[in-house]
């Protein structure tokens, strides 16, 4: 993994970052002060609460998210509920199947992921190992080129591993729990749903849902008929999920409960899933990591142009590649930084049981590379199982553009004969005539008219025998034609899916510097997009006759519903500015002597500190333009007299 650098490539700091993050209330464990309380037996792991700036970043994120998807696409969104009878979650195979695999350490009474463990353990061996190459002293640590190939190569592909083969990783390579280097049992599978059950009598079982799918799959038949029956479309839903994690760790990347934003698109599987507006991502080049080279043991990635991963079949059809090319666009757009984005092909082990190609959006943090958007193409799985399961038709039926002429071998009984002639065996004969295959009933209307006689096979009939004679009198078999002027199908869905969680987390990494003459003076360089705060509002001092302006200026950017925020404390104005470059807050508004004389007022940006100087109205314009993305700092500054010094005199 390479070494974490913040936005201005210096080491960073996970402590220094985490204490600000923490400092400014971005979130904070959830009943933290519980954590000590004398009766607190509880597990509060992988549970955090936002405060105000997270929530207002959290919001933006989501609105940005709604505009870029739900509204730029015509999509139909739905609110489902979390709580999930455990009928549909078994159709679905979360029951049996939505599980992590998990080591013992019987002697701590530790409980861990599998694949994590391994994966931590040779890491850390490959880094000592490094280490240990210029120390003459822990040559012990020292590993041979064979292994740390071998390493390597495992941790390329940790991914693919069952737990089985995991469990043989283990005991190969003498891997321990490092917390007291216990031995660890054989990986069982975990499931990740949380159960309860619903109703005074505990008698129906439910489960928190572990994605927002479901209810979209459910409610297919609505939304078509909401749209008319035109496909393809579109349905997308936000909302919380819950996994009861094995060992929840790296703060926000893996927790118990978090918010999920997921697309179901479907589609016809005879269109080749081609997307209309591919045209327009085409040309986009993406970074892509493809499973041949995970396979080989490496990670490199190969930019490539999106309509060439479509062409040559890398990525399996154009509603999956023109994804991947959306969500690149979107997290650009809230601040994530391109070189450290990749999409990831998954291996054929790691891919969720009801999915047939997938791509992850991966953002590399200090915690490594961490998916934060899956891009599944889950086939027709969900669609068929619920079907079936319920007699609902999560079917599209479709008038054929040209009606369709079907030829096909019929084989018809003479019911007046075959009740007298079979007796209690005429309705398995039925059945078993009902059953044949074209090819069984072209080689037998070809035996009926030579020998006027057949012999089909059939359940156990009531002299014992399995199969029965039918003379020509008693069945024909003949080819005719019908047409259909209907066409019944079970869409495709392709799928994108969002841990709004990992992405707020990751972009503030990827946002985070430090002013180069004082490594103390941290800056987030939220775009204004997403900023929680658009304006900070300063007062040159707590001198009354600001109030007035501030005042005024607050309530003017309160009518254009734009985020601000006032610092009227006594701090010096250059302490205020970077309480709130901590923030991310992009523009300062300040309020100084001159604004009493002649009304102008200044406006700073956070990222150069450079400071123009205008009247109320062009700032007021200026600061507009900035948000909508109209104008960028480059023109603003170019456009507006320069500010250097404010006037201290009154
Ligand atoms: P999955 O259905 O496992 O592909 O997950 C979809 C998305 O949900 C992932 O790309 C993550 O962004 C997010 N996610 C999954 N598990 C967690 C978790 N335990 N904590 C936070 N986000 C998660």
């Amino acid at each position: 993994m390479p070494s974490p650098v913040t936005l201005t490539g210096e080491a960073f700091s996970r402590a220094q970052f985490e204490s600000l993050l923490k400092r400014r209330f971005f979130f904070t464990e959830s009943f933290e002060i519980y954590r000590t309380a004398p009766n607190f037996k509880g597990d509060n792991r992988g549970l955090y609460d936002y405060g105000p700036p997270g929530c207002g970043l959290l919001a933006n994120i989501v609105n940005e998210w709604r505009r870029h998807f739900v509204i730029e696409e015509n999509m139909l969104e739905v609110d489902c509920t979390a709580i999930t009878p455990e009928a549909v979650l078994k159709t679905s195979g979360h029951v049996d199947r939505f599980a992590d695999w998990m080591c013992k350490d019987p002697v701590k009474g530790e409980h861990l992921r599998a694949d994590h463990l391994v994966e931590t353990v040779l890491e850390t061996r490959l880094a000592n190992s490094r280490l240990a190459v210029g120390d003459g002293k822990s040559k012990l640590d020292r590993l041979d080129v064979a292994t740390v190939q071998r390493y390597e190569d495992i941790l390329a592909k940790i991914d693919n591993y069952d737990g089985p083969e995991l469990g043989k990783l283990i005991r190969e390579l003498d891997i321990r729990n490092p917390n007291g280097n216990g031995v660890v049992e054989e990986p069982v599978a975990f499931n990740l749903m949380f159960k309860s059950t619903i109703g005074p009598s505990s008698a129906s079982p439910v489960y928190f849902r572990p994605e927002t799918a479901q209810g979209q799959f459910l409610n297919f038949r609505k939304l078509l008929d909401y749209c008319q029956g035109s496909m393809p479309f579109a349905s997308a839903c936000i909302g919380k999920s819950y996994r009861n994690e094995i060992s929840p760790r790296s703060g926000l990347l893996r927790v118990r409960e978090f918010l999920m934003a997921e697309i179901e698109h479907f589609v016809d599987p005879e269109s080749n899933k081609s997307h209309e507006r591919f045209g327009e991502v085409a040309e986009m080049e993406l970074p892509l990591l493809d499973r041949k080279t995970q396979l080989s043991g490496k990670t490199a990635i190969t930019p490539m142009r999106i309509g060439k991963a479509v062409e040559t079949k890398l990525v399996d059809n154009e509603t999956l590649g023109y994804f991947l090319a959306r969500v690149y666009l979107f997290l650009l757009k809230i601040g994530v930084d391109a070189k450290k984005l990749r999409f990831r092909q998954h291996l054929d082990n790691e891919m969720a049981h009801y999915a047939c190609d997938c791509w992850d959006a991966e953002l590399l943090t200090s915690y490594g590379w961490i998916e934060c958007v899956g891009c599944a193409d889950r086939s027709a799985y969900d669609l068929t199982v619920h079907s079936r399961e319920t007699g609902a038709p999560l079917t599209v039926k479709e008038a054929r553009a040209t009606p369709l002429e079907i030829t096909e071998w019929t084989a018809t009984l003479e019911k007046k004969l075959v009740g007298p002639r079979f007796k209690k065996d005429a309705k398995i004969i039925e059945q078993a005539v009902g059953q044949l295959g074209q090819d069984d009933l072209a080689r037998l209307a070809a035996e009926l008219a030579k020998n006027a006689v057949i012999t089909i096979s059939t359940d156990k009939l009531a002299n014992g025998a399995n199969s029965a004679e039918l003379s020509s009198d008693i069945c024909s078999i003949k080819q005719v034609t019908r047409v259909e002027n209907t066409r019944e199908y079970t869409p495709n869905v392709i799928e994108p899916s969002f841990g709004i969680g990992r992405i707020l987390y990751s972009v503030l990494e990827h946002v985070y510097w430090c002013r180069p003459q004082d490594a103390a003076r941290e800056v987030l360089s939220l775009p204004i997009l997403v900023a929680p705060t658009k304006v900070l509002l300063v007062p040159l001092s707590n001198h009354a006759g600001f109030k007035p302006a501030v005042k005024s200026l607050a309530a003017r950017l309160r009518a254009l519903g734009i985020a601000n925020i006032v610092d009227s404390s006594s701090v010096s104005i250059g302490k205020r500015y970077a309480r709130n470059d901590e923030l991310g807050t992009p523009l300062g508004i300040t309020v100084d002597f001159d604004t009493l004389k002649d009304g102008t007022i200044t406006l700073r940006e956070r990222d150069s500190t450079v400071q123009v100087r205008a009247s109320e109205d062009d700032i007021m314009d200026a600061t507009r333009n900035l948000l909508s993305g109209m104008e960028t700092w480059k023109q603003v500054s170019e456009r507006l007299p320069a500010f250097t010094r404010q006037s201290v005199d009154e």
